[in-house]
């Protein structure tokens, strides 16, 4: 089954971008997964092409016009998940991810400027608004390209070994181990000696733990849910800024 893309943007120029080299790039000849990008522009229904105006009770910047992305919206084939992106949306996550890969593709929205018509949400409410994290991007595209990416590695035939996706951060709550490579010695510092011991249950157990630990240092919002512990929000910001 090909994983089918639709990205709805006033740049379809920036499609497929860096997702037509490397390992996407090769999926997407091999049709692992097809790319229509549709330009927004084309469903104005003014003489200027109109897709913005002024937002309503002043401010800067523009916003994008519900009726404009509502006509591009509805005329792509139905039956894929729907996104728009938006720092205001709900941060995927990798387990959102691993969904979106094992369906039939996706449509996503790009939004620029502003953003868009809140009533879009209301009207068209199957959209799922989605944010790539906790940063301000100049334009949905780079947003959807990199959303984009974390599906297509994932489909069948796409990665080398198909194991290096299932140990990786986030797949058991938790961040990945540090990774090491030749030479033994650089720079005076040393690959830690358990990695050359060759005893894989060690090896193993030594993994887990690192990975433990810089979950619990860097991402406190992943280990709370990992360990299951108590939310304790005064003690928790009172270690991180000691470390
Ligand atoms: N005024 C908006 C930001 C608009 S940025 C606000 O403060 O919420 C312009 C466009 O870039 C957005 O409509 C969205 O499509 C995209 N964008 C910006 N940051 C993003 C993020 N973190 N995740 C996903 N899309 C983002």
């Amino acid at each position: 089954m090909t994983f089918a893309a639709t990205v709805i943007t006033l740049y379809p120029e920036m499609f497929p971008g860096p997702l037509g080299v490397s390992l996407a790039g090769r999926a997407l000849e091999r049709g692992d997964w097809s790319l229509e990008a549709v330009q927004l522009r084309d469903f104005a229904t003014d003489r200027h092409r109109t897709v913005d105006d002024t937002p309503a009770g002043g401010g800067a910047g523009m916003v994008l016009k519900a009726d404009v992305l509502a006509a591009a919206l509805d005329s792509v084939e139905p039956g894929r998940p729907v996104f728009a992106m938006t720092p205001r949306g709900k941060p995927v996550d990798q387990a959102r991810v691993r969904q979106l890969a094992a369906g039939p593709g996706i449509t996503i929205l790009c939004g620029r400027f502003e953003g868009f018509d809140e009533r879009i949400f209301d009207a068209r409410p199957t959209i799922e608004q989605v944010s790539l994290g906790d940063i301000v991007l100049s334009g949905g595209e780079p947003a959807a390209l990199a959303l984009l990416d974390a599906c297509i590695r994932l489909l069948p035939g796409v990665m080398g070994a198909p194991l290096s996706g299932a140990e990786e951060s986030f797949e058991e709550g938790l961040l990945e181990y540090p990774q090491y490579t030749r030479p033994y010695e650089w720079e005076g510092r040393t690959i830690p000696e358990v990695l050359r011991s060759g005893d894989h249950a060690k090896i193993a157990a030594w993994r887990k733990a690192m990975s433990e630990h810089d979950t619990r240092l860097r991402r406190p919002d992943l280990w709370e849910r990992y360990s299951g512990a108590r939310a304790r929000p005064a003690s928790g910001a009172q270690r991180e800024t000691k470390d």
